[in-house]
């Protein structure tokens, strides 16, 4: 069978909304398909030659943003604030000596959740789990929990305003360098940054729907972001967004949780990344602090062992979660001792370490616990904003920004 933009329509689609209209969707798709791509392919292609770098141990890629993306918190405040955290944790690794950094921020697209349950009780009652902005809403009633193809379109027209923001604050941010790199203790001249986007492919209604054929590449592009990745929940082999990603070619990112196995991994590298294409393919391991030191050395052993040019990336959020007092939250020592095991690790394997996948925001919240701001459970419910996942704050971020400057200089 070969591969087209909707032939993941013939595989087992996880995660994705039941919607209770199809033709309502049916006419999304349509406006979708017709309405301009959210990104370029020479910027994808950017971001692929960068990635590459890494692939070859130059560079280190720094990705983060929020859990999920949300329509009533946006603002260019918000964009603002995380694109100047990007920058700034690209800056605290290379005033560490650390020269190249890819900055990619989970952003313009990430709007979508893959739920461990798909239903929720409180206070006796049962609903449908939120699933994100672009499904449903967050408020706990049933009008609210009920997917609305619609979404798709107000998700699309916010990724569209941030892509665009992102743009002016890139050129902004040339001027602003010297000040962050001042601040940082560093003094090198400040030159253009790229800044790119990424979320997960979750829906894939969406992504087929902004997914279009470059006459030049004579290759298909999702041109709904720069890098797309599958979740942890969604890497079935045979499964439809394995399919889906299989045929685009922009770079993929794959959650690689702690019941992967290393044959199922090496099969999944066959089905992505057939071409062993440096820059292709980002590994994004994430097993919890106290795992990670057990799933990953072999991981990371078939794919050196298979010359696979695959990039490894650390994401210590997911495999992290807690529950405290009532709130879903993360230490931040537990995410250091991930992040320190993950290059402890790829020391001893002879694999570089590629990069870092965080869940974070520019903002004041109190979500994660830890780092060099005190706080303890009863400030948790003080700014409690996220809408999925705890996030670290940006305190928090730099931390963990200086221990990877750390990690990288030894
Ligand atoms: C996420 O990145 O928000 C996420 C759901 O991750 P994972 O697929 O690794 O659980
Ligand atoms: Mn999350």
């Amino acid at each position: 069978m070969s591969w087209s933009p909707k032939s993941w329509r013939n595989r087992p689609a996880a995660q994705m909304p039941d919607y209770p209209d199809p033709e309502a969707l049916g006419r999304v798709e349509a406006r979708l398909a017709a309405a301009p791509p959210l990104t370029k392919v020479a910027d994808i292609m950017h971001l692929r030659a960068q990635l590459a770098r890494v692939a070859s141990g130059r560079a280190f890629l720094i990705q983060g943003g929020d859990c999920a993306e949300s329509f009533a918190e946006f603002g260019s405040d918000k964009v603002r604030t995380t694109f100047n955290l990007l920058l700034k944790m690209g800056a605290i690794l290379r005033a560490g000596g650390y020269g190249e950094v890819v900055h990619l921020a989970r952003i313009a697209g990430q709007f979508a959740k893959p739920r461990s349950s798909p239903s929720e009780t409180i206070d006796g009652v049962t609903l449908p789990s939120y699933r994100g902005d672009a499904v449903n809403g967050p408020a706990f009633d049933e009008a609210s929990r009920i997917p609305d193809p619609r979404r798709l379109l107000d998700a699309h027209r916010q990724a569209q305003v941030t892509i665009d923001l992102l743009k002016a604050y890139a050129a902004a941010a040339y001027a602003d360098l010297p000040e962050i790199n001042r601040d940082v203790g560093s003094n090198e001249p400040a030159r253009p940054v790229s800044l790119f986007t990424s979320h997960e492919a979750l829906l894939l209604n969406y992504e087929q729907a902004l997914t279009r054929f470059d006459e030049a590449s004579e290759r298909w592009w999702a041109l709904s972001g720069h890098m797309i990745w599958i979740g942890d929940r969604t890497r079935q082999l045979d499964g439809a967004h394995v399919e889906f990603a299989s045929g685009i070619a922009n770079p993929i990112g794959l959650k690689c949780g702690p019941n992967l196995e290393p044959d199922a991994l090496l099969r999944l590298i066959d089905r992505l990344d057939p071409d062993n294409r440096p820059g292709r393919l980002v590994l994004i391991g994430r097993f919890g602090a106290a795992n990670v030191g057990d799933r990953l050395p072999e991981l990371m052993r078939v794919t050196l062992r298979e010359g696979r040019a695959a990039i490894w990336s650390i994401d210590p959020m997911h495999g992290n979660t807690r529950s405290l007092g009532g709130f879903k939250t993360r230490l931040v020592q537990d995410i250091m001792a991930e992040v320190s095991a993950f290059f402890e690790v790829a020391a001893a394997e002879n694999v570089h370490p590629g990069g870092v996948h965080l869940e974070m925001t520019g903002a004041d919240v109190t979500e994660c616990l830890g780092g060099s701001v005190k706080m303890s459970e009863e400030d948790l419910p003080r700014r409690y904003l996220t809408l999925c996942d705890p996030r670290l704050n940006r305190t928090q971020a730099l931390d963990v920004a200086s221990t990877i400057a750390r990690l990288l200089r030894q």
